[in-house]
């Protein structure tokens, strides 16, 4: 089941395209990433996804639904979490989840949500009381308490410290087990490169890419490097004859061989029919910046500048 389609999404505010042309589907059950640099486009693409801007051209269907023209049942069933979200300062975490959740027709338990989301402990802590870590982890409550089909998350972790983020990225984890259908958009690659099942890589207003991590970077990464050692005899025409393979060298008994495309499942397979076995073995190969560097000509951020800039 398809949870969010967008077909060829176009947004201009004034002059200015924000959003050129943009294209994706995000089935029922994924973590879908997207990803890109500053003003590349991606938060109006989910804003329009929410329903909070009007595309200029295109269309979007959220489970089926206009988010513009239903918008009322879309907002039952998309909860979001946008940037910079503010609150009252002196709301406590239990009033503001009871509160958001009083907004939606079926909400889920806020405080199965508070407990799910490590928040049970501050239930009375004053919004301007809690830490950036409780704030984001609340902000994510929020977007759940209507018990959506499906969740937007835009800079889930901006600003956290690396324990914070990967405590965040478990609990998202944990929210996509409960079926939930996550659109995340981040500026961080190990971000999206451990979450996402597949990931849009969004470049001045259009799609680049669309693809699994491991795909996006065998799309781009040219070459790649299996090393190891083996303990029997082993011809090296039976390495350098495979399709993928480049150059073989062996130097005092380690073996490199580089090569593209399938290159470590066709060594493995090369190994296993010489019955060789592999001691050792290492694979080198791009990751998920250099692919962005690739699609975008430009280096990805990272969670320590944008630290320093937010
Ligand atoms: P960031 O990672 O910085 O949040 P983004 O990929 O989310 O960037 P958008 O916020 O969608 O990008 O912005 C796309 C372009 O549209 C940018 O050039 C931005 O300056 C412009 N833009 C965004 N919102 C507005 C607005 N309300 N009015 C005018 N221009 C806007």
């Amino acid at each position: 089941m398809t949870a969010l389609e967008v077909r060829h999404l176009h947004k201009r505010y004034g002059r200015r395209v924000a959003v050129d042309d943009v294209s994706f589907t995000v089935e029922e059950g994924e973590i879908f990433g997207i990803i890109g640099s500053n003003g590349a486009g991606k938060t109006t693409t989910v804003e329009s996804i929410a329903g909070l801007r009007t595309p200029d051209s295109g269309s979007i269907s959220v489970l089926g639904l206009d988010p513009v023209a239903d918008r009322a049942e879309v907002r039952e069933r998309l909860g979001v979490q946008l940037q910079e979200s503010s609150f009252p300062d002196a709301i406590t975490v239990a009033e503001a989840l009871e509160l958001y959740g009083s907004f939606y027709r079926e909400p889920g338990d806020w405080r199965e949500l508070m407990e799910l989301l490590g928040l049970t402990g501050q239930r009375n802590t004053r919004y301007k009381a809690l830490s950036g870590g409780q704030k984001q982890r609340l902000s994510i409550a929020l977007a759940l308490v209507g018990s959506p089909k499906v969740a937007i998350l835009d800079e889930l972790t901006t600003g956290l410290d690396p324990q914070a983020r990967r405590d965040t990225w478990r609990l998202i984890e944990r929210v996509r087990d409960t079926g939930v259908t996550i659109l995340l958009v981040t500026h961080f690659m190990d971000e999206a490169e451990r979450l996402s099942d597949r990931i849009a890589v969004i470049d001045g207003g259009r799609v680049a890419a669309v693809d699994t991590p491991a795909g996006l970077i065998a799309q781009t990464s040219a070459l790649q490097q299996v090393r190891f050692r083996v303990d029997q005899p082993l011809d090296k025409t039976v390495l350098t004859e495979l399709p993928d393979v480049n150059q073989v060298e062996v130097v005092e008994g380690r073996w490199s061989v580089t090569g593209t495309g399938q290159l470590l499942s066709s060594v493995a397979g090369a190994l296993a029919r010489a019955e060789v076995v592999a001691h050792d073995l290492r694979v080198d190969q791009g990751n998920l910046d250099d692919a962005f560097l690739a699609f975008t000509g430009r280096a990805p951020e990272s969670p320590a500048q944008l630290r320093k800039e937010g």
